[in-house]
């Protein structure tokens, strides 16, 4: 059972000055989908209006306090940086994994913090002020090519996610989020601490509070010379068309793209193959049936292949010798 926290102000300013570089967020919904039995993350929006909601206060304080779940971005597309650096694992063995990643970044003089999660954990760096996220992210996929690590990715399904998952944004992108830490995952109906802290909120953002965080000139330092391995940079458009053996039929779309609301019978969002021709920029072209989400379909007429290829995940084409 969770119990029952109460949050500070202070601790409320300690979890913003921490984790919160934009005012943009998403919440995981607090049932699971009938079918999935996930609880997906999807964007507020004012109930009159559908004007999305910006992060305050109050709404940490809900989250710290486990009434809602919230997950937060990492780029401030005004600024194209982040205030820390986090790795997402959770395939088998991945905890060995973000380990070993840990020690990489110590023998860098690197405090990292580790953070449990439902199948997993997440390793998260502090800086001592915003970040390039491309810099963030030529050090992060960096470590994991000296250290030989899957990078989950187009074509490669399991492996350590790096945020920011984007070197920059575009206008009006969000890029990705992850599941503010504190707070109660849905799913588990659980709260996952970090590892070297009692496990209560205020000795939890004590120690975060306490982590040394990184400098820019620092982290400059480190990567001087460094680029975004080859492995790890995206693909070209007619790298991403060729289907990849990875494209089984385990494709579920709703692991794919952000559902911005729901209306009626579907989730709405935007086209991944109108978004990476310009289109769509309201970002509701995307139907996804609630009940039975293998179903999309895009009102501006893309095919199925059309949004698999923009995802990355083509729709295998079998050829035999
Ligand atoms: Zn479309």
């Amino acid at each position: 059972m969770d119990g029952n926290w109460k949050a500070t102000e202070e601790m409320v300013r300690q979890f913003e000055e921490l984790f919160v570089n934009r005012r943009a967020y998403t919440i995981q919904s607090m049932k699971p989908h009938p079918k999935s039995g996930r609880h997906y993350y999807y964007r507020p929006t004012r109930n009159q209006t559908g004007e999305p909601l910006a992060l305050t206060t109050r709404t940490i304080r809900q989250h710290l306090e486990g009434d809602i779940t919230i997950a937060v971005y990492a780029i401030n597309p005004k600024t194209q940086r982040s205030k820390w650096l986090a790795i997402d694992a959770d395939y088998r063995h991945s905890l060995e994994d973000l380990l070993r990643l840990q020690g990489e970044l110590r023998r860098d003089g690197i405090q990292a913090a580790l953070e449990k999660s439902r199948r997993g954990a997440h390793l998260w760096v502090f800086f001592a002020t915003p970040v390039l996220a491309r810099e963030a992210r030529v050090y992060a996929l960096n470590l994991a090519d000296r250290l030989t690590l899957p990078v989950k990715g187009p074509g490669w399904p399991e492996g350590i996610e790096v945020f920011p998952r984007q070197d920059q944004l575009a206008e009006g992108e969000f890029g990705n989020a992850i599941r503010a830490p504190l707070g109660v995952h849905r799913g588990a109906g659980k709260r996952y601490w970090f590892y070297h802290a009692d496990y209560e909120l205020e000795s939890q953002l004590r120690y975060l509070a306490g982590l040394e965080r990184v400098s820019e000139a620092k982290l400059r330092e480190i990567t001087r010379g460094m680029s975004i391995p080859k492995q790890f940079a995206p693909m070209s458009k007619s790298e991403r068309l060729r289907p990849s053996l990875y494209s089984g039929g385990d494709f579920r779309i709703l692991d794919y793209v952000e559902v911005r609301r729901k209306a009626g019978r579907n989730y709405w969002t935007r086209c991944p193959s109108c978004a990476a021709a310009g289109h769509d920029t309201s970002g509701d072209n995307l139907a996804i049936s609630i009940e039975e989400p293998m179903k999309y379909k895009c009102w501006a007429g893309c095919t199925k292949e059309m949004i698999r290829a923009a995802l990355g995940r083509p729709i295998p084409i079998w050829r035999f010798a």
